[in-house]
């Protein structure tokens, strides 16, 4: 596997990936970034389509998994499926604290407050992302983000720089609508989140995550405690530098 410090010209490399397929731009990650390009995986249903890309193009990239503590059971399992079906390099990172210890420390849960949820996504799932990031040296970062998610995702671009880790986030599907999601993991009998069938669109920490209503954003389970009148609550957790304000 080639491994390259080409440092690619973000214009030019985003001309070239716009017109490529997922599995063209994968291709690209890897030949450009070597084993320094990993996959960032939520256990989500686009996390899915590109977790089955690596095992159909037999890559042994590591595909990150953050366990923050307070994950839904099925997620858990869902990622031990994906391991021993396809055997996956799928890697698990931790939080320095357990939840327990993090809520001695701080003597509260810090995801029941708009302030304390900041600082527990931080802790819990950027900062050991990032950190496993800079201490390999790994620079490529794809992930499941999708332009018809809306809000701050709707002007996604494949490639964007990431300045926390001095490398780039890639966005291998950033094009693909629900339903293309839907038919290549019916196509090809991928495992699929099985919450996303009981009114979960978007899944994160068990704590932070309810169902949806008929006709409400997709987000809107999200940190669902949190929202205030006037204030729609918190939407992302700012892992993705591509959400914005994680930079
Ligand atoms: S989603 Fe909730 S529990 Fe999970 S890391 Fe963020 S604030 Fe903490």
């Amino acid at each position: 596997m080639k491994q390259s410090t080409v440092e690619p010209d973000l214009i030019a490399a985003n001309k070239l990936l716009q017109d490529l397929t997922a599995a063209e731009r994968i291709r690209w990650a890897v030949e450009t970034f070597g084993r320094h390009a990993i996959l960032l995986s939520s256990m989500q249903s686009s996390a899915s389509v590109l977790m089955h890309y690596f095992h159909s193009m037999e890559l042994e990239n590591e595909i990150l998994f953050v366990d923050t503590g307070y994950h839904f059971r099925e997620t858990l399992l869902l990622r031990d499926e994906f391991i021993r079906r396809y055997k996956l390099n799928i890697v698990t990172l931790y939080p320095e604290l357990t939840p327990e210890r993090q809520e001695r420390k701080f003597e509260k849960k810090l995801y029941l407050f708009a302030d304390g949820q900041k600082e527990c996504c931080r802790l819990r799932k950027t900062v050991p992302f990032l950190s496993h990031m800079k201490q390999h040296g790994r620079k490529l970062a794809m992930v499941g983000l999708r332009r018809s998610e809306g809000g701050r995702r709707a002007k996604l671009s494949p490639l964007l720089q990431d300045p926390r880790t001095q490398g780039y986030t890639l966005h291998p599907i950033f094009e693909w609508t629900d339903k293309q999601i839907q038919m290549y993991l019916e196509e090809h009998d991928v495992p699929v989140h099985p919450l996303h069938r009981q009114n979960y669109p978007s899944i994160g920490c068990e704590c932070c995550t309810t169902p949806v209503a008929p006709g409400e954003d997709p987000r809107a389970g999200r940190w669902r405690h949190l929202v205030t009148a006037g204030d729609e609550g918190p939407k992302y957790c700012n892992i993705n530098c591509s959400d914005g304000s994680g930079i």
